[in-house]
């Protein structure tokens, strides 16, 4: 047994909603289309019914007179003067003599040549009498010298409640000079019989239209939305642990594809910020490690071999530095991770890239020289950019260093702005050892150092992650940064801020 609670579900479902609207389609459609066709039939068969009397009523003109069928004759009768050899003018004749009503101009109904009256008893009821014609013509018509025929058309139905069409008028007999009355009928129970068939089938068709439609809207709807279903299905089966499934697409083009390709790139972007996380997780506890495992070493020699207070405090005093190493390095991985969920906003505000510039440098100048190596800046008067002066200063900053670090003695770093309308253009370039192209897509990686070549004073000094802030810096100003190198002749780090 179906529950209320399905009932509901079903009815509010796309497919019973789809189904409704086609069958509602169907429906109007037919009776729109049926009550059209029903008024032209009618038309039709209404003119036919017309036509058909008035070829009778030109017909009976040809055919019939009132006269005396014999010299002693005392009456006259109605006289139809037809070939009986030709049948067609006999099937006419015949046809016309069947309801028919003639009346000599006095008003007495006379008789056909065969001694009956010239019409049937039953269908006296709806003819007019004579005075009637007479009076309608005179009506129609108020000068009585011009007689008008005037044909008269009405619709009647006898005692059994069958509809007949009637005309009546005046004929002028050409020979007598004088008027009579004549009535012609004809049945309209073959019309009428047509137009109840068509109703009929009207009303048979409709709620068989009805029915198709529902059923042919349920299957298209069904067929319409089981990709819709299927989409449903595969997006169930995808999880945190496999979020590589992709959910087929089936080539049609069509909306539901194009749904398809969004979702699959939606989780395309998914998989990469979870395999991101994961990424991250893995390094930040391997980096964690090593500091730790050190401190523990330190802590373990002080413990079972160090003898002399000299040798405690060279122990404790490299503890003391891992556990720098170690809080620097979640000092920064917090800042970052602040940075890019966005809680760390931007304090924006028009600050002059130069001023900025010539401080930095001159802070470098002493560790610079120290390293024997040649600092050097290139800026412009003025050159002003909307941005957080702190974070810009980080970005210069985490360059500046970082070219520094990686920069034999006797080599050259330069600062470079060059400034347009609408951009500008900050430049970080050395002749130190520089990177190699298959490290370079990685540098901007969270704890991503390229292996060791030496080269640099301390390699393992960096934690991996001055890049992936300026990265972070860059972007939240709508910059863009590119980098050139070239293993042992020089970097240069291109950053473009609107
Ligand atoms: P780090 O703290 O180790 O400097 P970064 O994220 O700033 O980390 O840089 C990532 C890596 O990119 C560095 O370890 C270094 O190998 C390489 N790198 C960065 N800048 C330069 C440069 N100017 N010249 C050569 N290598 C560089």
């Amino acid at each position: 047994m179906i529950r209320r609670r399905d009932l509901r579900r079903i009815s509010r479902g796309l497919r019973f909603r789809l189904t409704a609207s086609y069958a509602l389609f169907f429906t109007v459609l037919l009776i729109g289309a049926s009550f059209l066709f029903g008024i032209r039939l009618n038309n039709t068969l209404q003119k036919e019914a017309h036509d058909a009397l008035t070829d009778h009523w030109d017909a009976m003109k040809g055919y019939l007179r009132i006269e005396k069928k014999h010299e002693i004759d005392p009456d006259e009768r109605a006289l139809w003067y037809y070939d009986e050899n030709d049948t067609e003018e006999t099937t006419i004749v015949l046809d016309i003599k069947k309801i028919y009503m003639v009346a000599a101009a006095d008003g007495k109904v006379i008789l056909d040549e065969d001694d009956t009256p010239a019409y049937s008893e039953a269908f006296k009821e709806i003819f007019d009498t004579p005075a009637n014609i007479r009076a309608r013509v005179a009506k129609a018509n108020p000068n009585p010298a011009a007689p008008n025929p005037g044909p008269f058309w009405d619709t009647r139905r006898d005692s059994d409640g069958e509809q007949f069409l009637i005309r009546s008028g005046i004929v002028w007999d050409q020979v007598h000079h004088r008027p009579y009355y004549v009535s012609l009928g004809s049945p309209m129970a073959q019309y009428a019989k047509i137009q109840s068939g068509f109703t009929w089938i009207f009303v048979g068709v409709v709620p068989s239209g009805l029915v198709l439609g529902g059923i042919l809207g349920w299957f298209m709807a069904g067929r319409a939305l089981t990709p819709v279903k299927d989409v449903a299905q595969a997006a169930q089966r995808i999880s945190g642990s496999n979020l590589s499934l992709r959910i087929p697409t089936r080539e049609a083009g069509d909306e539901l594809d194009y749904l398809i390709l969004t979702f699959n790139r939606m989780i395309e972007r998914l998989e990469s910020s979870f395999q991101q996380m994961k990424q991250f997780s893995t390094d930040v506890s391997h980096e964690l490690r090593t500091p730790i495992t050190a401190i523990r070493g330190q802590l373990e020699v002080a413990l079972f071999t160090a003898k002399t207070t000299e040798q405690y405090r060279e122990a404790m005093f490299n503890a003391l530095q891992d556990i720098d190493r170690l809080s620097q390095i979640v000092r920064a991985l917090l800042l970052l991770s602040q940075a890019e969920s966005g809680q760390l906003a931007l304090q924006k505000s028009r600050l002059n890239l130069r001023e900025v510039a010539v401080d930095l440098v001159d802070q470098f100048q002493i560790p610079a020289e120290a390293a024997g190596v040649r600092l050097e800046a290139d800026l412009p008067d003025h050159c002003f950019v909307e941005g957080d002066r702190v974070q810009i200063e980080r970005m210069i900053t985490n360059l500046l260093s970082n070219a520094l670090k990686f920069t034999p003695e006797g080599g050259q770093v330069r600062l470079r702005v060059v400034s347009s309308p609408e951009r500008v253009e900050m430049v970080v370039e050395d002749t130190g050892r520089g990177i190699s192209t298959e490290h370079l897509p990685h540098i901007f990686d969270r704890f991503y150092r390229v292996p060791g070549s030496g080269t640099a004073p301390n390699p393992e000094q960096g934690l991996g992650l001055g890049l992936s802030f300026v990265a972070w810096i860059v972007k939240a100003h709508h910059g863009k940064i590119e980098v050139d190198s070239a293993p042992g002749k020089g970097s240069r780090f291109t950053i473009t801020l609107p």
